[in-house]
């Protein structure tokens, strides 16, 4: 048999590790910032009813511009949102993909606010795109002025804005990413990746829809699988201008959402509400567990988002070696620290009791 080095894989691909967060089940899995509270059954009985009809037509392909699921959408997100202005995708991995294929690729480059989500670079990797990164401020800050700057010698494509930030929880504030908005070239692709955005109770923080509505260049990822807590269905979307969005869709694969996870997530924001009370839940328990925090040692940053950071430095692989015993799993960063996603009131009193063993 050859070996892996003797097939033709791309020489920029050697060496490059793919998505990292281990799969290991544990009494407590707290490490790739899922909702860890299961869909109610009402909510389950009411996807099932609208799949059940979706199944009824499975012979055939799905409807490629998924049309009912952008409708509901655009009047969901409100503002006179129009369904042209949204495009969905297989999970909203799959648009930054996109994203990249369209604007970004060879002789193109990115550029992204370390620590930040891990698929951002890996994703430039897979699409050829160049990486490129910028320093954050104090406590993980984004200051206008050194983003302005750094852009401006830079001249990324794309820039990418993770707020509230993966893995730190951190926001960017709305009017230091509006000041930013007006100083950059607008030809500059800025992305406002949201996936946390139901956490974030911070009224100072960026609400990317609203900088949509008033910036041209700016496109917003949301996300099905974290506060909704629909991670396995896979579905994810993308609020940007129509000249935008054709750009996703020339690179998009076609079909690419099924005709299941089209009919559950317009069923999904019809009972928004009973989603949103899980929401309420978790929220309360971030902010439980931020009140323990700041009584640590630990200087962990202010989150946003349904998990924390624990900056244990050089401690990280000790320290998820003594929660691992414990039966709790986190998503260690090796040398950086630890997120630890939100769990339940019991999870989480697990975590804080581990926490407090480990000081000691
Ligand atoms: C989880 C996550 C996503 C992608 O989630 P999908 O499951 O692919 O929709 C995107 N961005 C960030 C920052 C995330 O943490």
């Amino acid at each position: 048999m050859t070996s892996f080095e003797d097939l033709p894989i791309r020489d920029d691909l050697r060496g490059q590790k793919p998505y990292g967060a281990p799969q290991a089940h544990v009494r407590v899995e707290l490490n790739v910032n899922e909702n860890t509270h299961p869909v109610p059954q009402a909510v389950v009985d009411d996807i099932l009813a609208r799949t059940k009809t979706a199944l009824a037509t499975i012979n055939r392909y799905p409807d490629r511009e998924f049309t009912a699921l952008r409708e509901a959408l655009a009047k969901y997100l409100g503002h006179g949102m129009r369904a042209e202005n949204i495009w969905a995708a297989n999970g909203s991995n799959e648009i930054i993909q996109q994203l990249m294929q369209a604007f970004g690729g060879p002789g193109r480059s990115v550029l992204g606010f370390p620590p930040t989500y891990s698929m951002h670079p890996i994703i430039a990797k897979g699409t050829g795109t160049e990486w490129l990164t910028a320093e954050r401020d104090a406590y993980f800050e984004i200051s206008p002025e050194t983003a302005v700057a750094t852009i401006r010698e830079q001249k990324p494509d794309i820039a990418f804005f993770c707020t509230p930030n993966n893995p730190t929880g951190t926001v960017v504030g709305h009017d230091e990413l509006r000041n930013f908005l007006q100083a950059v070239p607008s030809n500059v692709l800025v992305v406002i990746d949201e996936a946390y955005v139901h956490f974030q109770t911070d009224t100072d923080a960026a609400r990317g829809l609203e900088l949509y509505r008033e910036f041209d260049n700016v496109a917003v990822l949301h996300t099905f699988s974290k506060a909704y807590g629909l991670a396995g269905l896979r579905l994810g979307y993308a609020v940007a201008r129509e000249d935008v969005r054709d750009g996703l869709e020339k690179v998009a694969l076609p079909f690419g959402v099924t005709d299941i996870a089209q009919a559950a997530g317009v069923k999904s924001l019809e009972v928004e509400a009973e989603l949103q009370d899980r929401i309420d839940v978790l929220v309360a328990e971030r902010d439980a567990l931020e009140t323990y925090l700041a009584t640590t040692e630990w200087n962990a940053p202010l989150s946003q988002a349904n998990f924390v950071w624990l900056p244990a430095g050089a401690t990280t692989d000790a320290l998820q070696e003594h929660l691992m015993s414990r039966g709790i799993i986190g998503r260690a960063f090796s040398g950086d620290g630890i997120r630890i996603s939100i769990g339940s009131p019991e999870a989480n009193a697990s975590l804080v009791a581990a926490l407090q063993a480990w000081q000691g």
